[in-house]
């Protein structure tokens, strides 16, 4: 989904005419979740304290609904976000039930839709994302915060200077993504699958094999890129395969050799950042 064109539909201000700060807050927030690879749906109880101390640093004098509950719920009728919950079963605003013992009760799970993580997930989306939702919701706070919040990895300031920087980075960045889709004719380097979509239009997505920016640093470069399947790349990114020297391809979870990394003539693979990968998940899983 175009997450940053469907910024336009959410409210600037509230009925009350003061910043409506809450909902990009949260969405913000489940960027920064997209870009750590945590899941993409998080029980309201799991996620509440965390929540609410997050709430309570941006809530400025007279705001009323400041409470992150009501809005992991209200966000549900964004195109952003799923509750796992239907909306009628939601207690009404100003109803008989309050809704923070409803939630304390029913524990619902919310979190972005799928594609809108899946976007999210990309450094490029979430930083052009980011900037939008500073610039939109949030004048006069500190784009560098709101930007760490959301793990975007960008230098930021308001010289003009220095976001054209910003941009040609994010620029460059599209260009190596679509180079490499574009030269594997957008099949999947893992299982050959080629995703079609209505219109003659094949869907393929990009993984970087050292993830960029903090604190891995990999370089955005075709040599650190790969062409996947949505659920290879998400295999990929979570270490469910690894990927050999020899281009081998292993399932982490039963040890076993799935095949060989398709390649194609004129991108080349780096394998010093397969090893990175192999070790980091190696180390870590
Ligand atoms: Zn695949």
């Amino acid at each position: 989904m175009d997450v940053v064109g469907e910024l336009e539909k959410l409210p600037e201000l509230t009925d009350s005419g003061r910043p409506a700060w809450q909902q990009p807050l949260l969405l913000l927030w489940a960027a920064g979740r997209a870009a750590q690879g945590l899941p993409r749906m998080a029980l309201w109880l799991s996620v509440k304290d965390e929540l609410n101390a997050l709430f309570s640093q941006f809530r400025a004098p007279g705001d009323r609904s400041f409470s992150p509950d009501r809005w992991f719920i209200a966000l549900a009728q964004t195109p952003f976000w799923e509750i796992s919950v239907d909306a009628d079963q939601t207690p009404a605003p100003g109803g008989s039930v309050s809704l923070s013992g409803w939630m304390a009760w029913r524990d619902p799970e919310g979190g972005l839709v799928s594609s809108a993580y899946h976007s999210l997930a990309r450094d490029d989306v979430r930083a052009l994302f980011s900037k939008e939702i500073a610039k939109r919701f949030f004048a006069g706070k500190s784009v560098a915060d709101l930007l760490r919040l959301a793990h975007v990895d960008v230098e930021v300031s308001t010289e003009p200077r220095v976001q054209e920087a910003l941009l040609r980075r994010v620029s460059r960045s599209i260009r190596v993504a679509s180079w490499v889709r574009e030269r594997h004719a957008h099949s999947c380097q893992v299982c050959g699958q080629r995703l079609m979509l209505p219109g003659g239009n094949a869907y393929a997505e990009t993984a970087h094999i050292k993830p960029l920016g903090k604190p891995f640093n990999g370089p955005d470069a075709v040599e650190n890129t790969l062409c996947l399947c949505p659920n290879d790349h998400t295999r990929f990114d979570r270490g469910a395969i690894l990927i050999e020297d020899d281009l081998s391809i292993i399932d982490a979870i039963t040890g076993k050799n799935i095949g060989e990394l398709r390649t194609v003539s004129g991108h080349n693979v780096e394998v010093s950042y397969l090893a990175w990968h192999r070790d980091y998940f190696r180390n870590h899983v």
